[in-house]
């Protein structure tokens, strides 16, 4: 039988207990899932790609049925690459929505061979975003229930190095 493969990509900077959510629910309808981490975001990042990579791989430990990469250039191209049918996306307040809606609508434009899987949320990540969590650990605040171990200490030595830290 073929292998169910889904493409979960994101900014993940840094990755936050509600991308693993998302990811170990996935898990439960797909044989592999691939996190691909943007490099051509236009956003303006505090982890380096290597750094979030890392962070990631740590944060899920060794689980064999996820693979964590990068893509350039087109999702929908670096899907098909992969022998993927779909990408997965995280929807959390309705204003995720607009924004979610035009990607999965460009995506499907361009190609049908790949769907767009939207997963709501879970209550205690409703809130949670790397924005968050980079403006709560930068005033020095906890962030335990929000992120995992190895990237709560990522964010305390990039603060302090940063000289951000109070
Ligand atoms: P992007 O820059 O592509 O939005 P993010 O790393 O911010 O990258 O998010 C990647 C995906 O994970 C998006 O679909 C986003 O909606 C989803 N996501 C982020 N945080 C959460 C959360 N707390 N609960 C559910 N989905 C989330």
């Amino acid at each position: 039988m073929p292998r169910k493969i889904a493409v979960y990509p994101g900014s993940f900077d840094p990755i936050t207990y509600g991308h693993l959510d998302i990811i170990n629910r996935a898990l439960k309808i797909f044989d592999k899932v691939i996190v691909a981490v943007a490099c051509n975001s236009s956003k303006n990042s505090l982890f380096p790609i290597n750094e979030r990579i890392d962070l990631i791989r740590e944060a899920l430990t060794g689980n064999e049925r996820v693979k964590v990469d990068t893509f350039n250039g087109l999702l929908v191209d670096y899907v098909l690459s992969q022998h993927a049918t779909v990408i997965i996306r995280g929807l959390r307040a309705v204003s995720d929505f607009e924004y979610e809606f035009q990607l999965a609508q460009i995506n499907r434009g361009i190609t049908l061979e790949v769907e767009t899987l939207f997963m709501m949320t879970s209550v205690p990540y409703s809130y949670l975003s790397s924005s968050v969590v980079k403006e709560i650990s930068s005033l020095n605040g906890p962030v335990d229930t929000l992120v995992p171990p190895v990237v709560k200490k990522a964010l305390e030595e990039k603060f302090a190095r940063n000289g951000f830290k109070p």
